[in-house]
């Protein structure tokens, strides 16, 4: 039996907002890609990985993403199963995370909207109509897009280093 200690997880860096792959957290965007076209059906797993974080490496021996080079770790042909379900769950979690936000804001409009029907006298009750469909609109969108998506990208990069540690925990323990 193999001991199961969990392994402490990596922090996401990030420039200027914008994430920047470490070693600890070697996420790929084109790998990312990749994997959402072969789960789609429109790519072949088949290709140059680097052999410690699964980036693709093209035609070039140091990876751009993890900085291992093939001769450290041999590259591989095939992106490992577990870690394209890693990736595929990040995609997910995003997702999930800037639908909620969307119906909060369509939610709130409404919410708005039924208060301003309540108080709003007489025939201006119809800006309460117009507001339901503007506000809605706008909240969603706001909510969705702009409120959510740092927040979202940052989840999904947590929840990806956290899950990444424990896969290359798993690998090591394998070899
Ligand atoms: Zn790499």
């Amino acid at each position: 039996m193999a001991s199961q200690t969990a392994p402490a997880v990596p922090q996401p860096t990030y420039r200027d907002g914008d994430f920047v792959p470490t070693r600890e957290v070697p996420f790929s965007a084109e790998l990312d890609e990749m994997i959402a076209e072969i789960r789609a059906g429109n790519a072949p797993n088949i290709g140059r990985f680097c052999g410690y974080c699964c980036a693709p490496m093209g035609e070039t021996e140091a990876c751009g993403i993890c900085g291992e080079s093939t001769e450290q770790t041999p590259a591989v042909d095939k992106i490992d199963r577990d870690l394209a379900q890693i990736y595929h769950a990040k995609r997910k979690r995003e997702g999930l995370y800037v639908h909620l936000a969307a119906w909060s804001g369509i939610l709130l409009a409404t919410g708005l909207t039924i208060l301003m029907i309540l108080l709003l006298p007489g025939w201006t009750k119809v800006f309460a109509i117009i507001f339901l469909v503007l506000g809605g609109y706008f909240a969603g969108v706001f909510f969705g897009n702009v409120l959510i998506q740092g927040f979202a990208y940052r989840a999904g990069l947590k929840m990806f280093a956290k899950r990444w540690a424990a896969w290359r925990a798993g690998r090591m323990e394998a070899l």
